[in-house]
């Protein structure tokens, strides 16, 4: 060993043992902190699935992909963080020795093909990904970027020691070319060896690259090790776990659908014998999520796709999925020395900790500690409530995180401590609540109109009780019996299932409201005694029945997805489709012919909890297929990106005072494909698109109507009044 490899090697392994063990140390403190979380024992089962999962998400970026390019460029930089994590481990023998080189495979000329070409392509998609962060940047004039907010600085370090890393390892390999001691041929490394045709023949040079190369890699490990927030850098890691423990590892994306019951010590809250003096309801602390939640926040790659999605952030309401699940993330590791101290309050707001284990506490933690969750800028909140209660849960978040951070899950979880124990939510939806909990529905309509719908059509509606032999509950739900816009639906539903000969029977006043709004809201108590009394009055109605023949129709989505998803969590097992799919259904079988199509154009707007959150995008457009004439107009943001209408997570019986208003801005993109028909498949999307249309004056030229409406016409065009179907146009 030379005097030059002497040195080299001090120094790299004086520089590693430095960053390894302040890297071992940010490691124990995040487990310490995610410790901190409370129990949830739901994310341990299942570890084939599991892992399987994990594996397909990372190895082929399942989610990152529908972002082709950047999609694209991240699955080489990230393979080739790991597969060129042994280039630098060669580097250690190299600044011993500059002919030094991996054992066993370091002369295979496969390990040499393989390690250039995935440092040519790594040297590439990096080189795009600083292009594309760049023109992204927050500060480029006009538009706005997902990442505004997020820390610039440190996604350009971790892109820039990624560029140095590989130009290094080049180097390494030309000065090995150089000086003769390169044992790959040129047709399995070029670039290497056309850096060596430039560089002297210096054995030195080697060693001091190889040196350089450590120097950097370690650089990025103390930097991280010294910011444990920086996800950008940290995902890199946490990801494999975040993904392997996410809530429905088989279900296409996790955190949808289902809201997560309320739980409190891992266990699911019974209101029977809660106690708020023992029990949690909801969040109020930080430490009161789970640990997988603290390991969601963790794991954020500040990469914005959620924010760029998010209804409301689009709509210059304050919140942005990012930047709540970025505050989050920056309270719980500034108020973590306060709780790893032992400090803390009880569920009755008394501190845990003792005056001597807080002592010596660290001035800011114990100001951070005081920090309310939920709370204005002046109050010093973490979360402005005007940020709470701005969410649609829509789900665009949680569908487009690439890390399967579960949004919707947190954000609710923080609403049902602010509902249930504060009182504290948008005053305006109390009616609402009210009228839930007197009335069984949210406009407050008395009981015995529930069958009104009914009225003048030429045929029975029968209930059951009356017959047995039915095949499907049509669940008609609140807005589908009460609203004069989705009774239209209703009727029009009612008359194809009468027209395809499907036994069906509805419950009429034995229904009331499935819950959505109060759960959504995170009135849990509310939530729970409604779906239990429909737990209870569908479970007498399909009595003697296997679950395979216990099968609802719902034309709302949110009870299709309340009823199918979440009554399951109280005893109710149903089998429960859209009316989209069981209209599908019925075409496809001919038990309906569209005889006469609809003309002008139509587009579709994905309801979120019929599309993003339960996965039926086909149905509806299958249904719409053959009922129109020419092709359905698709808006750019359809599908899993379609854009929410503004109605859900009970923002239907909220007031939209900041920014633009949602429905407006979906109405104009809809009108802006220049279609005559804008086909729905929600009650609260057929309001919320009208209003839009009505108050762009567009009433006369635009029809909003449901899928269903659509087909009636087609299927039978001189139906009875009052099916929302006599303004459609039919060709010929
Ligand atoms: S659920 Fe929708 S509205 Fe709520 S934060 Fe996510 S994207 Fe935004
Ligand atoms: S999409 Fe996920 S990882 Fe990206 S900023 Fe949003 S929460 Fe963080």
């Amino acid at each position: 060993m030379g005097s030059v490899q002497i040195v080299t090697t001090i120094l790299a392994f004086a520089i590693t043992a430095v960053a390894v063990w302040l890297a071992v140390r940010a490691v124990m403190k995040m487990v310490a902190v995610i410790r901190l979380g409370q129990p949830d024992p739901t994310r341990f089962g299942d570890k084939g699935t599991r892992t399987k999962t994990m594996l397909a998400e990372t190895a082929g970026h399942t989610r990152m992909l529908r972002w082709s390019v950047v999609g694209a460029a991240h699955w080489f930089v990230m393979v080739g963080f790991i597969v060129l994590s042994l280039l630098v481990l060669e580097a250690y023998f190299e600044v011993v020795s500059p002919t030094g080189g991996l054992p066993l495979v370091g002369n295979w000329a496969i390990y040499g093909l393989v390690t250039e070409w995935l440092a040519i392509l790594g040297l590439v998609s990096i080189l795009v990904l600083i292009a594309i962060r760049l023109r992204n940047r927050p500060t480029r004039p006009g538009g706005r970027s997902r990442f505004t907010g997020s820390t610039m600085w440190q996604g350009y370090f971790v892109e820039g020691i990624i560029l140095a890393v590989l130009i290094m390892g080049f180097v390494i390999r030309g000065f090995k070319v150089a000086t003769d001691h390169f044992e790959y041929p040129v047709w399995a490394t070029p670039l290497s060896h056309a850096v060596g045709g430039v560089l002297p023949n210096w054995e030195a040079g080697v060693s001091i690259a190889a040196l350089i190369k450590i120097a950097i890699s370690m650089t990025w490990l103390i930097v991280i090790a010294l910011n444990v927030t920086m996800g950008v850098a940290w995902h890199r890691f946490l990801a494999f776990f975040n993904i392997f423990f996410k809530r429905d590892p088989g279900a296409n994306v996790s955190g949808l659908g289902a809201l997560r019951p309320m739980t409190s010590q891992g266990k699911p809250l019974d209101f029977e014998e809660a106690d708020p003096e023992k029990d949690q309801f909801g969040v109020a602390q930080v430490e009161q999520f789970t640990w997988k939640g603290l390991l969601d926040f963790s794991t954020c790659t500040e990469c914005g796709r959620c924010q760029s999605q998010c209804p409301a952030w689009n709509t210059a309401k304050p919140l942005s999925p990012k930047l709540l699940v970025l505050s989050l993330r920056d309270h719980a590791y500034a108020k973590a020395p306060y709780l790893l101290a032992g400090g803390g309050k009880d569920l009755t707001g008394e501190e845990k900790a003792t005056a001597a284990q807080l002592a010596h506490m660290d001035v800011l933690a114990l100001a951070e500690a005081e920090r309310p969750l939920i709370g204005t800028a002046e109050e010093g909140g973490v979360i402005d409530p005007d940020v709470l209660w701005s969410c649609t849960t829509c789900g665009a978040c949680v569908e487009q995180c690439p890390v399967d951070i579960e949004h919707v899950d947190h954000i609710v979880d923080m609403r049902r401590y602010q509902v249930l124990i504060e009182s504290s939510f948008p005053s305006e939806a109390g009616v609402m609540l009210r009228n839930l909990e007197n009335k069984g529905n949210p406009w407050g309509a008395p009981q015995n109109t529930r069958e009104d719908w009914t009225k003048g059509l030429d045929f029975e509606v029968p209930r059951v009780g009356e017959v047995d032999d039915f095949e499907y509950l049509f669940w008609v739900g609140c807005a589908g019996a009460f609203e004069d816009r989705a009774k239209k639906t209703t009727r029009a539903v009612a008359t194809l299932l009468n027209e395809a000969g499907v036994k069906f029977a509805i419950l009429g006043e034995g229904e009331t409201c499935s819950g959505d709004p109060a759960r959504r809201i995170g009135n849990e108590f509310v939530f729970q005694m409604l779906a239990q009394q429909n737990v209870e009055t569908l479970n007498e109605a399909f009595e003697g029945r296997e679950k395979s023949k216990r099968k609802i129709v719902a034309t709302c989505p949110h009870c299709f997805n309340t009823l199918g998803n979440e009554y399951g969590q109280l005893g109710g097992e149903f089998e429960v489709v859209h009316h989209t799919q069981l209209l599908a259904h019925l075409v496809a079988t001919g038990k309906l012919t569209p005889v006469q199509p609809v003309d002008g154009g139509v587009t579709y707007h994905d309801p979120c909890y019929l599309g993003r959150h339960n996965r039926v995008f086909a149905p509806p457009r299958e249904v719409l297929g053959t009922a129109i004439s020419g092709e359905l107009t698709e808006m750019p943001r359809n599908s899993e990106r379609s854009f929410c209408c503004g109605a859900g997570g009970a923002r239907m019986w909220m007031e939209e005072k900041i920014g633009k208003r949602i429905n407006v801005d979906r109405v104009e993109e809809a009108m802006s494909t220049g279609a005559k028909t804008v086909a729905v498949g929600c009650p609260f999307c057929s309001t919320m698109l009208n209003d839009g249309v009505n108050g762009k004056g567009a009433g006369e030229e635009v029809e909003v109507v449901d899928v269903a409406s659509v087909l009636l016409r087609s299927v039978k065009p001189d139906a009875p009044g009052g099916t929302d179907t006599e303004r459609l146009p039919v060709a010929g």
